[in-house]
């Protein structure tokens, strides 16, 4: 197998007595988008900060290109690192601000200009070229530490919670916008964020990390769809996670009894269900139709509207089923329109048993 770009080999960082990175492993490959998530205090920042050099490990190994980083400084990385606060200097013009790190690198002045100009320009900045960066926007600013970055043409460009200062709208848009630069430089992208929104919307391959380890990596419909665990189950959100008691069927399926009631799954791809286990069953909350009597197809459970959470163009359904369990149901905002629900109102929850996945353990 050729070499990856970057290696993380069972990387920890501890201070003191606490584990703030306990042992991660993962591999980033040349050109790839990654978005690190997972919630405050979970790691992201230290692992970001180790892969920069501004913090070493206390244990493992980080490699590029199969040679070890560990005790490389910052600046013989070729790595630089955009911050939510931007960390730009205030008392220098926008123009100056870009020239920096050029600057550090012995640039001559005419190069560094005209490289400056390039990627202020790109960024639409370039109107902007001698104001004092106090003087400018959010998102202005986010572009300077951008091009601050770029300018550098480095190999990869680490991303501390780049989006997190801006408005809602200009986020979305510079969500956009990081994944076009990001295709045309054809550079490796690593994002820390806490949104899994903003993760999913942007990366090749996400890692979500909880506690200082890896919970699982994959791309965003994979992890979507089949979480790894009931960590990611509830982080990634959308998701009905039922506890029950299962009895394993003549054809290998599985039923599940519990607060909702008894409904079918498959087994589990990974490990047995033995009979009469305790187990959990999850289904994504998009899979849920609303019918309003039963049809005898699938998983059908009798409930009872709670709730109608409008989300723009999805909306939420809450239920209470008649067991006394929860339930919830994504739909599309053009389907309630046309079969509107009241609150109160008998529903029946219907799924294919095929949508729904055991997690392990
Ligand atoms: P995240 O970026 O995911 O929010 P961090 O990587 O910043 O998390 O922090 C992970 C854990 O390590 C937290 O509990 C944090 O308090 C701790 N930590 C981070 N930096 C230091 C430090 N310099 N000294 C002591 N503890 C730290
Ligand atoms: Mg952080």
């Amino acid at each position: 197998m050729a070499t990856p770009m970057i290696e993380l080999d069972r990387v920890a960082k501890h201070y003191g007595d606490q584990a703030a990175v306990a042992e991660i492993s993962f591999v980033i490959e040349k050109g790839e988008f990654i978005a690190l998530m997972g919630p405050s205090g979970c790691g992201k920042t230290t692992t970001l900060r180790m892969i920069a050099g501004l913090d070493q490990p206390t244990s493992g190994e980080i490699r590029l290109w199969g040679r070890r980083l560990n005790e490389d400084a910052p600046w013989e990385r070729d790595a630089p690192l955009v911050w939510q606060s931007y960390a730009l200097f205030p008392f220098l013009s926008v123009r100056r601000n870009v020239e920096f790190g050029l600057k550090h690198r012995g640039l001559p002045a005419a190069e560094r200009r005209k490289k400056a100009d390039e990627w202020m320009e790109r960024l639409g900045i370039g109107s902007f070229a001698e104001r004092g960066v106090d003087q400018l926007s959010g998102g202005q600013r986010q572009r300077v530490a951008l091009a601050r970055a770029l300018a550098l043409e480095p190999e990869m460009l680490l991303l501390d919670e780049p989006l997190s200062a801006l408005d809602p709208h200009l986020r979305v848009r510079m969500q956009s916008e990081l994944v076009r630069l990001h295709r045309e430089l054809g550079i490796t992208f690593i994002c820390v964020t806490h949104s899994h929104s903003e993760a999913f919307a942007m990366a090749d391959r996400v890692v979500i990390m909880n506690e200082g380890r890896v919970q699982q990596i994959g791309a965003p419909q994979e992890i979507y769809r089949r979480a790894a665990n009931r960590f990611v189950a509830e982080f990634v959100g959308g998701n009905n996670i039922l506890a029950g008691i299962a009895t394993v069927q003549g054809d290998g399926s599985i039923e599940i009894a519990g607060p909702v009631g008894t409904v079918k799954a498959p087994a589990p791809t990974e490990g047995a269900i033995a009979q009469g286990a305790a187990a959990t069953l999850v289904v994504p909350a998009d899979r849920i139709e609303l019918v309003p009597d039963r049809t005898g197809i699938g998983n059908e459970v009798a409930a009872r509207v709670v709730t109608v959470e409008f989300v723009g163009s999805t909306v939420t359904v809450f239920l209470e089923t008649d067991g006394g369990g929860e339930l919830r149901a994504q739909r599309s905002l053009h389907e309630i329109e046309n079969t509107p629900l009241v609150v109160g109102q008998p529903v029946v929850a219907r799924w294919s048993p095929s949508q729904g996945f055991f997690l392990p353990g």
